[in-house]
């Protein structure tokens, strides 16, 4: 892809998520599975047809149209189109020739607006920045851009207008970056996030990252955490490892009825786990036992101790080295 080619609104919410997938869409490679895809175009699909029989009840005659359809010669009388933002594609190339935009005057005559339809309960600030690609798109064929877009999310339909002009700024730097993204044939550093766990590229991007030992495998790193780990210089879970210290222990006096400090997450600890394949506990654990333990001796020397509380369903296998009282293994519930 160049920087020709047009952005769809698939690559645009892509980006918003993830900078690989816009990357991966914008080149076309097709994705080990289509599961998530094809829930979410079932899901969306089912909620905008719903969504417009309902509105039609109250709005008789709301058919929102396909991109293809807007047109320049727009005439005179005075009336809305709701464009659907699905269906919006952005070129690149008209944008550079055009950077200067108008708002149109909804009173003037005819008037294009576009609506997004969404699913969820509750609307997120994504949407926003959707409805003002969609807005921007159309003003690349009627040449002004439209003051508002809609909003159609949740159970009952409910509506909420979003102001253009609001998100015109944010949305073109975004929009700027992608055709960055569709110039370059480099492709960007890939970092594990969030949106991993509904990607249909999961399978793929986890396997590059396991190979490449990367530090964005931490699941619970935040993006500015990472960033400052990059700066240090370290982007492997193996270099982070390495500046794991474990910490003095407290003394806790015995009539406490809770530790007042609390055991943190430690990246440098989990970091440490994963280069050694293991789960270790911080501290000692105190595991509550009722009732009669049951202890398996292996014959290496250590022994399993095993449980079951039927109130919750909890299993506690825990592996323990001779020293007593030190947990040196796993635990595992389930
Ligand atoms: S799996 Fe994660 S890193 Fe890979 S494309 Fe999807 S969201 Fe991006």
């Amino acid at each position: 892809m160049d920087g020709g080619t047009p952005i769809t609104l698939a690559v645009f919410s892509a980006y918003l998520k993830c900078v690989s997938k816009a990357h991966l869409l914008i080149t076309g490679q097709s994705a080990p599975s289509s599961y998530f895809v094809n829930n979410e175009a079932f899901i969306t699909e089912g909620y905008r047809s719903r969504a417009v029989r309902h509105l039609q009840e109250s709005l008789p005659g709301f058919e929102p149209i396909a991109f293809s359809d807007v047109t320049r010669d727009i005439g005179d009388h005075q009336t809305t189109s709701y464009v659907d933002c699905g269906t919006v594609t952005y070129s690149c190339l008209e944008a550079r020739a055009r950077r200067k935009l108008t708002t149109r005057d909804a009173a003037s005559g005819h008037n294009y607006t576009p609506v997004l339809f969404s699913a969820l309960d509750k609307p997120d600030p994504s949407d926003n920045l959707l409805i003002c690609f969609g807005a921007l798109a159309i003003s690349q064929v009627i040449g002004t851009l439209p003051k508002v877009g809609r909003l159609i999310y949740g159970e009952c339909h409910r509506s909420k207008n979003v102001k253009i002009s609001d998100h015109v700024t944010r949305t073109q730097q975004i929009i700027d970056k992608i055709s960055l993204l569709c110039a370059n044939p480099e492709p960007p550093r890939l970092v594990l996030n969030k949106h991993c766990a509904v990607c249909d590229f999961q399978s793929r991007c986890r396997g590059i990252a396991a190979e490449h030992d990367d530090l964005s495998q931490l699941t619970a790193i935040s993006p500015k955490e990472l960033a400052r780990y990059n700066e240090k210089g370290i982007f492997t879970v193996t270099q982070l490892s390495y500046g794991y210290r474990p910490r003095r222990r407290r003394r806790i006096k015995p009539d406490a009825k809770h530790d007042r400090h609390p055991a943190r997450h430690d990246h440098k600890l989990k970091a440490l786990a994963i280069k050694k394949a293991q789960i270790h506990v911080v501290g000692v654990p105190s595991l509550d036992i009722r009732g009669t333990p049951v202890f398996l001796v292996r014959p290496d020397g250590a022994y399993h101790q095993w449980r079951k509380v039927p109130s919750r369903e909890l299993s506690i296998d825990l592996v323990a080295d001779e020293r007593p009282g030190r947990a040196t293994g796993l635990v595992e519930a389930s």
